[in-house]
């Protein structure tokens, strides 16, 4: 009946571990398995880092803007007045262009008052095709100029009712078989009448925007602290390229060609062009790949680690149960074998009391089973209070220089006797070639006496019990041995637990508390040796106890 409520217990226990950790653990490892395919499914990883990527290049682009305005602005607020001389003029676009190198040319022009002047880059009056080039320009826009400054006029001055100042031209022109950028900003001259047809015109020059001013931008970008996560060894690669073709027309040091990530056309200032970004040696979705890869092995791993703690809990829960089990047991078995000693001894006692007894014999049984009886009690108690004391901690050992095998033969003296009473044989070997050793006399004799009296218990009929006691390398080993009932190989390490008794029937009609073997394991390494046992159910058993010869042993209180 108690077994059955036990394997329930046991069951509930079991069903209690399985809905309290098991479930939500499965569960949110389930859930993160979904997340991980989910995400890798959508690309949620890749769509984030293209919209990082645009971002980055929608910084790009206003930096541009802002950029290109703050050198056109300055050169437009210096422009000299069409009402000017044209001598003057010409020398005031002269110098805005010497002291604005990003420019190529500059022209003013001034319909109703027939005025067309124009100036190049003096500073680029050497390179003979640059030169050319311009002039191409300038002759190009004396001819259109007469036909659209009026419409065109008309637009900026609609513009500059918003505050804007300008209008942009800009495109690829095919020259000597390969195409160059054109990028030229019309604003209003100074000094134009009101409904007048008439326009300013000033180029950037395509030299500078190549190496100077989108390599910067590009810099600028790539630079911002917010975008490079910190410790981000792969910055990206940024390229711009003419809108229709993907050759890089500028890049940033690291681009390595391929398949750029997201490529966005720039508009307004910068018509025509396009940028490109990536991230150099890999793509977004190798990226997405690795990390989506680490981020199951991290699963896995937290999920091994998930199931090893979930064992543990219910080992150790097992392990609770089974001492819980155990101690109740205990102290119905202490009670058992408190209680049959002193009914024998009232009983012989009373007996006595009476003084009926004629032979003088029986006195003499009487008493010995009073003794024997009243010396079990003691060793009981002995054991009980040296186990409370471990359990608290407060065990304390009192290590003296001992001749042991003087301690031995003592100890087992006051118990022949009652051996050899039982109808057991009894055989003693003790070497003398034996140091003194450091030991606790009393742990140490009731070390013995515990093995001793285990040998007695767990016999049936071949009575047999020998003591050793020998010398062997550095340590020396006390055995006992009987010819009793064994311990089978999967208890054997069992016995040595706190009220560990066999599962063996035969045990249980033999009184004992299941302390004794504990108490001899913690003196043993309370000592800096140990005991260890080999038996053969049905055989018989022999426990060995070995002790440092020279290890210091341990003082004071041991923890259990
Ligand atoms: P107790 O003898 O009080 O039950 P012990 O701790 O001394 O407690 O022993 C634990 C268990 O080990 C015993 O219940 C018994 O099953 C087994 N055992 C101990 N000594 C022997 C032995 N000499 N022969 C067979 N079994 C033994």
């Amino acid at each position: 009946m108690s077994m059955k409520w036990k394997l329930t217990d046991r069951t509930k226990m079991l069903l209690k571990l399985e809905l309290a950790i098991t479930v939500p653990a499965l569960a949110l490892m389930g859930f993160s398995i979904w997340n991980l395919k989910h995400i890798q499914r959508d690309q949620y990883i890749e769509a984030a880092m293209q919209r990082e990527f645009r971002s980055m290049l929608k910084i790009a682009e206003n930096k541009s803007w802002m950029k290109a305005d703050d050198l056109i602005e300055p050169a437009r607020k210096e422009f000299p007045n069409v009402n000017e001389s044209e001598t003057q003029i010409k020398a005031d676009l002269d110098r805005i262009l010497r002291e604005h190198p990003e420019f190529a040319y500059a022209v003013v022009y001034d319909k109703s008052c027939h005025v067309f002047v124009s100036a190049i880059q003096p500073n680029r009056e050497h390179d003979q095709e640059f030169w050319d080039n311009a002039q191409d320009d300038i002759n190009n826009a004396a001819n259109w100029l007469p036909l659209h400054s009026g419409s065109m006029a008309d637009s900026v001055r609609m513009m500059e009712e918003k505050g804007d100042h300008y209008l942009f031209e800009a495109g690829w022109e095919a020259r000597h078989r390969h195409h160059v950028y054109f990028n030229i900003a019309y604003f209003l001259p100074p000094g134009l009448g009101k409904e007048e047809a008439g326009l300013a015109m000033l180029s950037f020059d395509q030299d500078y925007l190549r190496n100077k001013f989108f390599p910067e931008v590009i810099k600028d970008v790539l630079n911002r602290k917010s975008i490079r996560p910190k410790g981000d060894t792969n910055p990206p690669a940024i390229m711009v390229h003419r809108t229709m073709d993907r050759t890089p027309w500028v890049a940033s040091a690291n681009w390595d060609g391929g398949k750029a990530e997201v490529d966005v056309p720039f508009e307004d200032i910068f018509q025509d062009i396009s940028w490109s970004i990536k991230y150099p040696g890999t793509t977004l979705a190798d990226i997405s790949a690795k990390f989506i890869r680490y981020m199951y092995t991290i699963l896995g791993a937290l999920s091994l680690l998930m199931l090893g703690g979930i064992f543990m809990t219910y080992r150790n829960i097992s392990r609770e149960m089974n001492l819980a089990r155990l101690k109740s047991d205990f102290v119905a078995n202490v009670s058992h074998e408190l209680r049959t000693p002193l009914a024998l001894i009232r009983l012989y006692a009373e007996t006595l009391e009476l003084g009926r007894l004629t032979n003088k014999e029986k006195y003499h049984e009487y008493f010995r089973i009073i003794r024997e009886e009243s010396e079990r009690l003691t060793a009981l108690i002995n054991n009980i209070l040296d186990f409370s004391r471990i359990e608290a901690g407060r065990k304390e050992y009192d290590f003296k220089e001992t001749d042991l095998p003087e301690l031995i033969r003592s100890t087992l003296d006051s118990y022949r006797f009652q051996i050899e009473q039982n109808g057991f044989k009894f055989e003693e070997n003790i070497a003398r070639d034996i140091p003194p050793v450091n030991v606790d006399r009393e742990a140490i004799a009731r070390s013995l006496l515990n093995l001793v009296n285990n040998a007695l218990k767990y016999s049936k009929d071949r009575k047999f019990i020998g003591v050793n006691l020998y010398r062997t390398d550095g340590s020396v080993k006390l055995e006992v041995q009987d010819h009793g009932i064994g311990i089978p190989t999967s208890e054997q390490e069992k016995i040595f637990e706190k009220f560990y008794r066999c599962g063996d029937p035969l045990v249980h009609n033999i009184k004992g508390s299941g302390l004794g073997l504990s108490l001899v394991r913690h003196i043993a390494r309370a000592h800096g040796g140990d005991v260890h046992v080999e038996s053969v159910p049905d055989k018989g058993s022999k426990f060995t106890i070995k002790l440092p010869l020279d290890g210091a042993p341990r003082t004071g209180a041991v923890p259990a």
